[in-house]
């Protein structure tokens, strides 16, 4: 064997931090406070501020591997912690703010936070469960809407006010633990992902790969996905690398607020759940030619689903392109993003719609299976449902704590708890979740398919199928459906508009018309929830 001789330099966010100042000094991260107030800083001033704030951490007591949380809207200072802290060798960890207080205990005192950083308009959360965490020696407030009071904690501008702009950081290894993310907890407690420097930096590349995410210097990128679900999917990482425009919305994520601060802004990336467009999408076809959008380019939709109406919906009527994407906290997030590759050219605008509404092909370094319960790999046949399984170098290898091990398979795949058919062109679609799945006499019925499908009826704005027990069958698919403002549809409306699409025994049993479905703190439907309210609404009474 001959060793290669190239250097071993190590695959840390320092060096994205640096390069951003250093090329792109004065490109702009403009942030949005509570009172709408736009806020602008330069990259070398974000830089500098993020040395304050590491001299100001390091006075603190926070060391090499401390974790310091945040429990922010998305902005500027967020966007410093998260570029500081993994930069001096420490461990950012970020907290979701839609989460139970109780549940945060438990984050917080699983992760052992020793220092938070708090948006002031944020504190009665934080008051809520601050003292369930033993670890935690200092609250560092971010004055969002005025000056921080001594015993609310240290105000963060006042803090770094008095720091020097210079921070020798470290080198470090890049297997060093960068970020924690938890798991929503929608499939039991919250796990703890444990991303490296490495993990990040590698799925940042991937994402600014051409077929992927694609984002470059020349770019407006606003993360509408907040920094605390999943790294806000990578994007500030990516725009420090590129040294591209950032745009935060704090916490204004209203349809309204959001397009005019695109249209203001120029924005040209944007990156959400489908809820969050599907708004946007409801308040363009109100007032079509009222919100000069043309600065998009591409729509970044993960997190689930994103139905194909919407899809279609945008491009046709306003001549925005979506990008579907999917991912996982245990995924860095992405995964897999959905592009049409040079096999759609001259193929049906149907079978190219199909395509884009799936969850799309793997990105480099991302590798994709489906097993069946025996735990083989499955035919691409774009039919057969199976388990999706992951594996690469963005693909979480456990959790923190050691939880879940059951999550690994014994040679070294992530097991996703996501049904997907892949087809012969690797297009991966997402039928269901395992814990969401519903065996109809044995059989499955894909409840992410019949969503897709009633989401296209043009009464419909959202619909949720999940499992009603049922006495002979064991489960029946049953669709909450709330319906677009000042518009009206029937179950047998619903039920003709599904009969040419779907096999007989897919059709739900029934139509529930409700004022919205119930959500996860990310977004995602809340089926335990429909089940709970609605799931013996087939049994005998
Ligand atoms: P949690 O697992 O805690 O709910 P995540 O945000 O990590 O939080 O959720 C990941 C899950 O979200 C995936 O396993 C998948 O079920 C769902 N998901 C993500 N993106 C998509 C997508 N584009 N389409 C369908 N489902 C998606």
């Amino acid at each position: 064997m001959l060793d290669g001789r190239m250097m071993d330099f190590p695959l840390t966010l320092t060096h994205f931090l640096e390069r951003a100042r250093q090329l792109f000094p004065r490109t702009e991260v403009v942030s949005r406070r509570p009172d709408k107030s736009l806020h602008r800083h330069g990259w070398a001033e974000v830089h500098a501020r993020a040395s304050q704030l590491c001299n100001a951490l390091t006075k603190l007591g926070v060391k090499r591997g401390s974790r310091v949380a945040t429990l922010c809207w998305n902005h500027t200072q967020h966007l410093e912690a998260y570029l500081g802290v993994p930069a001096m060798g420490a461990i950012v960890h970020t907290l979701n703010l839609r989460l139970h207080p109780s549940e945060l205990a438990y984050i917080g005192r699983h992760a052992e936070d020793e220092v938070v950083i708090v948006d002031r308009t944020l504190l009665p959360l934080l008051a809520k469960f601050r003292n369930e965490i033993p670890s935690l020696r200092h609250v560092i407030v971010v004055p969002d809407d005025g000056p921080a009071t001594p015993e609310q904690g240290h105000d963060y501008e006042k803090l770094i006010a008095a720091e020097r702009p210079e921070y020798a950081f470290p080198t470090l290894d890049e297997r060093a633990a960068a970020m924690i993310c938890y798991t929503s907890g929608t499939t039991g407690n919250p796990k703890g992902v444990v991303y490296t420097h490495r993990s990040c930096v590698l799925h940042t590349m991937a994402a600014c790969m051409r077929d992927s995410l694609g984002v470059g210097e020349d770019d407006t990128i606003l993360p509408v996905v907040p920094m605390f679900h999943a790294a806000a999917w990578g994007l500030p990482f990516a725009a420090a690398a590129c040294g591209a425009k950032l745009v935060f919305p704090g916490p204004h994520l209203d349809a309204a607020s959001l397009v005019e601060l695109m249209a203001a802004e120029k924005v040209t990336v944007a990156a959400g759940v489908p809820t969050i467009w599907l708004g946007i999408l409801a308040l363009l076809d109100a007032a079509p030619k009222t919100h000069d959008l043309s600065s998009v380019r591409s729509m970044v939709i993960g997190g689930s689903a994103a139905p194909a109406a919407m899809i279609d919906g945008f491009a046709k009527r306003h001549g925005l392109e979506v990008t579907h994407a999917w991912g996982m906290t245990e995924t860095n997030p992405l995964g897999t993003l959905s592009r049409l590759t040079r096999s759609f050219v001259g193929q049906s605008d149907e079978k190219k719609l199909a395509a884009k509404a799936s969850q799309g092909i793997t990105v480099p370094f991302v590798e994709a299976r489906h097993v069946g319960d025996d735990g083989k790999p499955l035919a691409r046949d774009g039919e057969t449902m199976g388990e999706l399984e992951v594996r690469g170098p963005w693909v979480a290898s456990s959790y923190l704590g050691g939880e879940g091990a059951e999550k690994w398979t014994a040679d070294g795949w992530f097991r996703t708890g996501d049904v997907v058919t892949i087809d012969k062109e690797g297009y991966v679609r997402i039928t269901d979740r395992s814990k969401d799945v519903i065996k109809s006499g044995g059989e499955w019925i894909s409840s992410v398919a019949i969503e897709n499908a009633l989401m296209a009826h043009p009464a419909v704005i959202e619909a949720a199928v999940f499992a009603g027990r049922h006495p002979k069958w064991d489960e029946r698919p049953l669709a909450a459906i709330v319906c677009k403002a000042g518009q009206t549809v029937t179950a047998d409306q619903l039920r003709a508009h599904l009969e040419p699409i779907f096999a007989k025994f897919w059709m739900p049993d029934d139509f529930l018309f409700v004022e919205q479905i119930p959500r996860t703190s990310t977004g995602k439907f809340l089926k335990s929830k429909l089940r709970d309210q609605f799931g013996d609404h087939l049994m005998p009474k």
